[in-house]
């Protein structure tokens, strides 16, 4: 039984109306915590005073040079004694999750003792950085927490100007529009960068995301400094049953409305069956005695709309990798920024192929570890040095996919253009 509850007549408000609230949550805690009645103490005076009570400091782990985030209370009396002593410190651990965040309930039931012994009992799933955040612990309980989280199988996230706390989407294991083991790429670079995780000395953070699809569940061209984006580069595939089963769900408005006009680049027609053509770069389906979708995969951009709509009736191709785009953050000093391609096309299925993946984020992070300004992140440096001087760091050969935005200015120099033509023309010549 822990100690009375303190008035909070403004944390009770959060409870009316339809939602769960997380004060009910606390408060369920504080029943035998001493710790969580004075944290609802302390967050009813930041409610009534609109002003937050926490400061940093320096609290740590053995070994490691990031990864918990200190808050010491600023809520003191006239004599310097905390308002509420037993929440005077109320220090984070960010622990990595696992690839595609995939957990046993086993697992979870332990994480959850072990925080209740050790902390608050208070965890998200997951925050921002993609750690899993186990809120409020005093600085004895920090270290005896990390050492139970360890030996269950866990480590760490990044803070501070380190590489960061990584994520992939559930992937390969639940999802039929994955085009690698993101799992797998997200393991293995991270465990290489283990080093730069828990010692921070980068200018600024670097963080790594995996999506298994252009679907993009990890907003990884928003949100990381390498993405790592699923894509495939034959043509994609089709399956006349379920098709025309989705049709006759459907039907034809459904279909010409919702996927053939809303492709990006028009690669999809609907066609007369009798119309159909057979070309090595054109998928065919027939969704009904009558009428077929055509899609010439010379003109897709792999932006998955149509898949989504009907999966499984098409699905991606089989020669599959990832598209590698680096500098994507919202939001920067300098505004927004996407990544930028860097690599179109990067073949992810043997050991060789997830090494030249590991070896590519080396070279990302050497680069930016000699070439960026403290407090710089990669989108940043690029815009400052420019594309070329990067991928000439890098060491790779500037690709018309690498276009930062496309081009608004309708007048275009001809000049040597004939030269060009001819040169096409003799090489068509030549694989004829
Ligand atoms: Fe068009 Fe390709 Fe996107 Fe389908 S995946 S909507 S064909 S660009």
């Amino acid at each position: 039984m822990a100690k009375k509850m303190h008035p909070t007549p403004i944390l009770d408000k959060l409870e009316s109306g339809p939602w769960p609230s997380f004060v009910t949550g606390l408060k369920r805690l504080a029943e035998d915590k001493d710790y969580v009645v004075d944290l609802l103490g302390t967050l009813e005076s930041s409610y009534r005073n609109k002003k937050g009570y926490w400061k940093g400091g320096t609290v740590g782990v053995y070994g490691y040079g990031g990864g918990v985030i200190p808050r010491f209370t600023e809520l003191k009396n006239d004599d310097g004694t905390p308002v509420f002593p037993d929440a005077a410190e109320l220090h984070t651990l960010r622990i990595q999750p696992p690839p595609g965040m995939h957990y046993t309930t086993d697992v979870l039931r332990k994480m959850c003792d072990i925080w209740e012994r050790h902390g608050t009992g208070l965890i998200a799933f997951h925050g921002q950085s993609g750690d899993i955040m186990f809120q409020g612990a005093k600085t004895e309980g920090v270290q005896a927490a990390f050492d139970e989280l360890n030996e269950l199988g866990f480590d760490l996230g990044g803070a501070g100007p380190a590489v960061r706390t990584s994520m992939s989407c559930v992937g390969a294991a639940r999802c039929e529009q994955s085009c690698f083991d993101e799992a797998r790429a997200h393991r293995q670079v991270i465990n290489t960068f283990t080093d730069d995780i828990h010692r921070p000395a980068l200018p600024y953070k670097f963080k790594f995301k995996f999506s298994g699809c252009a679907n993009d569940c990890m907003n990884s061209i928003q949100r990381s400094d390498m993405a790592v984006i699923g894509t495939w580069r034959d043509n994609m595939r089709s399956d006349e049953g379920l098709a025309r089963k989705w049709f006759a769900k459907h039907g034809m408005n459904e279909l010409v409305n919702n996927v053939v006009t809303r492709c990006p680049t028009k690669a999809i027609m609907l066609k007369e069956v009798k119309e159909l053509r057979s070309d090595a770069h054109l998928t065919t389906v027939k969704v009904s005695d009558t009428h077929a979708l055509e899609i010439d995969n010379k003109d897709c951009v792999r932006c998955m709309h149509c898949i989504n709509v009907m999966t499984g009736a098409l699905a991606h191709g089989t020669d599959t990798g990832a598209t590698i785009l680096i500098g994507g953050k919202r939001t920067l000093k300098i505004g927004d920024l996407m990544g930028t391609v860097i690599v179109p096309f990067l073949p992810l299925k043997t050991d060789e192929d997830f090494e030249n993946l590991v070896e590519l984020g080396r070279k990302a992070i050497d680069f930016f570890a000699e070439n960026a300004l403290e407090h710089e992140r990669t989108g940043e440096m690029i815009e400052r040095i420019g594309l070329v001087n990067f991928l000439d760091g890098i060491g790779i050969e500037a690709d018309p996919h690498m276009v930062a935005s496309p081009r608004t200015n309708p007048y275009v120099r001809m000049d040597g253009w004939d030269d060009e033509v001819a040169k096409i023309n003799a090489r068509k010549q030549a694989n004829a």
